[in-house]
């Protein structure tokens, strides 16, 4: 089935450089240039994924992502600009899959596109993951903590089941962005450390000290073995 998608962006020569290339990839997209439109868009086409351009006349992007996160896990890709690069980590904060930062080149964006497509859902043979507290249920992608359910998104139980399926195994951050995101271009190693971040806020006792995901200094991050 052909996939759908929304991109959502006020400059429209980037929206035309941007469906045009995903025309030529095989998708199907739909431009919207304001945040109200994309809401409206969302509810009513519901692609299989979103293009969002972080600034946005009326509606700001960010506000747009609120809103879609509230009820849906649409994959979301943020378009950034260069000199917002802590809003970033604000996007991931709020459920955005990836990020790319403005200006971008069109063979970028669509790896990263495939990549998302290619994320979901992921196949293992083992259907629950359990370290004490913490189980992750892997056929319904859900993170329990003492039993309780855990909002994740996509990327951040990724990056969860990777590290949890491999306890003891040290995974530098250019693996991870390999094997999670499914690319690894130079810079975005900062990407895995909100993600390990903002993980660890939800599933630590205390983020500060944390027991599951433990940081290897220099090199990466790894889950603690199962006996320690
Ligand atoms: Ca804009």
């Amino acid at each position: 089935m052909t996939k759908k998608i929304l991109i959502v962006e006020d400059d429209r020569r980037i929206a035309e450089l941007v469906r045009a290339a995903l025309v030529r990839e095989g998708f199907t997209a739909e431009v919207v240039a304001d945040g109200n439109e994309a809401l409206v868009a969302f509810r009513v086409a519901s692609p299989d994924l979103i293009i969002l351009d972080r600034g946005l006349p009326g509606m700001d992007g960010m506000n747009v992502l609120r809103e879609v996160r509230q009820s849906d896990h649409t994959p979301v890709l943020v378009l950034t600009a260069r000199d917002q690069e802590d809003d970033t980590v604000h996007a991931f904060e709020l459920g955005a899959d990836d990020y790319v930062t403005k200006p971008f080149s069109m063979r970028e964006l669509m790896v990263r596109i495939k990549s998302l497509f290619r994320r979901s859902p992921v196949q293992q043979m083992t259907p629950t993951v359990q370290f004490d507290r913490l189980e992750i249920r892997v056929a319904e992608r859900l993170v329990l903590i003492d039993g309780k359910q855990l909002e994740t998104t996509r990327t951040e139980f990724d990056v969860l089941l990777l590290l949890a399926s491999n306890p003891g195994v040290v995974f530098s951050r250019e693996r991870l962005l390999h094997e999670v995101w499914g690319y690894s271009f130079e810079g975005y190693e900062r990407s895995v450390d909100t993600q390990v971040t903002r993980l660890r806020k939800k599933i630590e006792e205390d983020p500060k000290d944390p027991k599951f995901i433990e940081t290897v200094w220099g090199v990466g991050y790894k889950f603690r073995n199962a006996q320690g």
